[in-house]
């Protein structure tokens, strides 16, 4: 495996990245007997259920930039963004030596901090110079109760591969929550996809909508969306399988 695989966590706030990280880390050691390094780049988070290998609150954290710059919370996740921008190529080599066949990274809590700023482009730039990267887009199901929702969701997924340049593979977590099972149809489906996005009567938006569904068909391979929890340990064989076929598709790519 080398310079080892790194696996970047991303998802909406509160969907299961630090979670996920911390799950797939101990399935890995477990089942696949695979050395595990986790690296924490939310300097805003108070606690971690993993013990980190590099953490970004060694540099700085969120709590003391509200004290020292005298920010509030969400401007001083702005200036963390702004400082792992400016710091991207010190925090790359921090991972790159870091010693272990998966990279697990967790990502700042609030996605648009890191994938709608420059910080995670930058980090993904530079870390695809140096090691194999790929991302796990995380669902949340409460962004998939309804099949609009879910378009939205899956569209959000494109947009980070977008901005990151990076293999992504998209998973739907708290699996151990969702109650409709048709997530699998909705998504292979598209013409059961568009029925149902029409029977949710959005009105003037069903039109927007539906080309929306039309997107996605087009940008994403119809598969089976795979299903995890990060509490119940449910779908680590599936999402280590996939994590894999990811980076082949991005070996074939190079
Ligand atoms: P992050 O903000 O994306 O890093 O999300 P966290 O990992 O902090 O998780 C947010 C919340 O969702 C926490 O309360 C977790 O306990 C909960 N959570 C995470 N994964 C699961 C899961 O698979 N099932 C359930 N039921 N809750 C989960």
């Amino acid at each position: 495996m080398g310079m080892g695989l790194c696996v970047m966590m991303l998802g909406t706030a509160g969907s299961g990245k630090t979670s996920l990280c911390a799950t797939f880390g101990k399935w890995l050691e477990s089942d696949i007997k695979a050395k595990v390094a986790y690296i924490n780049l939310d300097a805003g988070c108070a606690f971690t259920p993993y013990k980190p290998h590099f953490d970004i609150r060694e540099m700085f954290t969120v709590e003391e930039l509200m004290r020292k710059e005298k920010l509030g919370p969400n401007g001083a996740m702005i200036r963390a963004a702004e400082l792992m921008e400016k710091n991207a190529g010190k925090i790359v080599n921090k991972i790159e030596k870091v010693n272990a066949d998966f990279k697990l990274i967790d990502t700042p809590g609030q996605m648009e901090i890191f994938v709608f700023r420059p910080a995670g482009p930058q980090i993904a730039e530079a870390l695809k110079e140096k090691a194999a990267a790929v991302a796990v887009y995380i669902i949340d199901p409460s962004l998939a109760l309804t099949s609009t929702g879910l378009t939205v969701a899956v569209s959000l997924s494109i947009a980070t591969q977008l901005r990151l340049g990076i293999p992504t593979t998209t998973v739907l977590n708290k699996a151990d929550e969702v109650r409709g099972a048709n997530i699998d149809r909705l998504l292979t489906d598209f013409s059961y996809l568009r029925s149902k996005v029409v029977k949710e009567k959005l009105g003037a938006m069903t039109d927007l909508a539906l080309h929306y569904v039309e997107a996605i068909r087009t940008l994403s391979k119809a598969t089976r969306l795979v299903k995890v929890s990060a509490k119940t340990c449910y779908g680590m064989e599936p999402l280590y399988d996939i994590v894999n076929e990811s980076l082949c598709v991005c070996g074939d790519l190079t």
